[in-house]
């Protein structure tokens, strides 16, 4: 255990050299020893009387004015104390001095958890996902999801051979080495690549990192998902290269595809046009406007020998669902998965608008007795207004609309409950009524 401070001036708890600073940004990752020595060096955070509430029933965040004193700015990634007001010890996470989430917890309570949690974690939660009977027949699945696991900042994706890992907080960023370690022991994944994240290097003031971090991965890795077989680019494509996000979905969608003309918005590389396919889809359109995905797609769907006729439309999405409505043409089932519409509070409004339009024009395209799967993915639209927007829709399309059930991620992405951020994936399945008939 580092430093005590008690409640003196955590800023003069101490000092390093900008070289030492580097070390911490997590910049090179030779020197392993040193680095760890200083991510060890331990200052308090004290946090304001008014806004300790948060972390005392256990949330994870410290955010920048919850904090009435903290340590000099040079020390991402390092462990810090978090105290109260009184100067109680209430638990120890890693600091990010650039974030406005200025401290991730990993430990409630005293006792100093030492750098070896991670270890613990890391291997509770691949036990955790070990025979577990919602993630059985797959070989995409991801292993460990950030705070719903106690690991802050670290998401690692299995993609067959090759672990897909993220460091997106300083702390994880600064243990990068030493995580890559863990997971190669750890699994017999024969890979591991770690992708860069441009929005969270910038927010924390990291440097944004790829490439590999064992083994030899190279070209596509190959998933099996329950029958699906997927060519995921881990390397170029989005996220991690695949959704494996919307499994459940995937298979609701196979489940429902026989004999239907299947429309799959936001298609990407294909998820749901192959599950639809597989499913006995009758003919299939897929509308994105990325065109490397749309080619991914197209060979997925060959993968899977997906048999019916396939329309491949290169196109914003928004613009594809109007005019298609305009056109008159009709689907039996329709997937709408859009990219995170609102990435801030701000653009809430905006977002429940262009959601609400493109429901909108989905309902003018559902044929009578159609299933719609509608998603949002990001946690600003709580699940009350994501039913409000779908109502806001059905009304204006003059089309009964009845909620079969409700959607969400999969075992392998769960969130903790005391941390409601983690919940950002809204979904329904829908039943349309015939046009023109009166809702009820
Ligand atoms: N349904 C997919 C995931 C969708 S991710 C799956 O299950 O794998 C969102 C997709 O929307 C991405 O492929 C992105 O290229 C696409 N996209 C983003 N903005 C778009 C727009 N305005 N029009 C069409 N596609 C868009």
């Amino acid at each position: 255990m580092g430093r005590e401070g008690k409640l003196g001036n955590p800023r003069e708890a101490l000092s390093i050299s900008g070289c030492e600073a580097r070390i911490l940004a997590g910049l090179p990752l030779v020197g392993t020893v040193r680095m760890n020595e200083l991510l060890r060096i331990m200052t308090d955070i004290i946090l304001s009387a008014r806004r300790e509430r948060s972390v005392l029933r256990q949330h994870p965040w410290v955010l920048s004015g919850a904090v009435a004193q903290e340590p000099g700015a040079s020390e991402s990634g390092a462990w810090v104390r978090v105290l109260s007001s009184a100067g109680g010890v209430l638990g120890h996470g890693h600091y990010s001095a650039r974030s406005s989430i200025r401290v991730r917890l990993l430990a409630f309570g005293k006792e100093d958890p030492g750098e070896a949690l991670l270890e613990r974690r890391i291997e509770a939660a691949l036990a955790r996902r070990r025979d577990h009977p919602l993630l059985t027949e797959t070989t995409g699945l991801r292993l460990v999801n950030a705070e719903s696991d106690g690991l802050p900042g670290l998401v690692v994706d299995r993609m067959g051979d090759v672990l897909v890992v993220k460091f997106l907080t300083a702390g994880m960023h600064a243990r990068a080495e030493r995580i890559a370690r863990c997971l190669e022991e750890l699994t017999d994944a024969p890979h591991g690549y770690r992708r860069r994240d441009d929005t969270s290097a910038r927010r924390e003031g990291i440097s944004p990192d790829e490439g590999v971090l064992w083994g030899n991965p190279s070209g596509l890795a190959a998933i099996e998902e329950r029958g699906r077989r997927y060519a995921v680019d881990f390397m170029q494509g989005q996220k991690t290269g695949f959704y494996l996000d919307q499994r459940d979905a995937r298979d609701l969608v196979q489940g429902l595809s026989r004999g239907r003309r299947t429309l799959d918005v936001f298609s990407y590389t294909g998820g749901f046009a192959v599950a639809a396919g597989r499913g006995g889809a009758r003919a299939l359109v897929l509308v994105d406007s990325s065109q490397a995905a749309l080619e991914t797609a197209s060979s997925n769907l060959a993968l899977n020998q997906v048999e019916c006729p396939i329309e491949v439309r290169h196109s914003d999405a928004f613009e594809a669902l109007r005019t298609a409505a305009e056109a008159g043409e009709k689907y039996d089932l329709i997937v709408l998965d859009p990219p995170p519409l609102a990435r801030s509070r701000r653009a809430v409004q905006a977002a429940s608008r262009a959601y609400k339009d493109m429901l909108l024009h989905a309902l003018r395209c559902a044929s009578p007795s159609a299933f719609i799967l509608a998603f949002s993915c990001s946690h600003h639209i709580d699940p009350d207004l994501f039913q409000k927007i779908v109502f806001g829709a059905a009304l204006d399309a003059h089309r009964g609309v009845r909620w079969l059930r409700t959607l969400g991620a999969p075992a392998d992405h769960p969130f903790s409950i005391y941390h409601p951020e983690g919940r950002y994936l809204n979904g329904c399945l829908l039943e349309v009524e015939s046009a023109g008939q009166a809702p009820g």
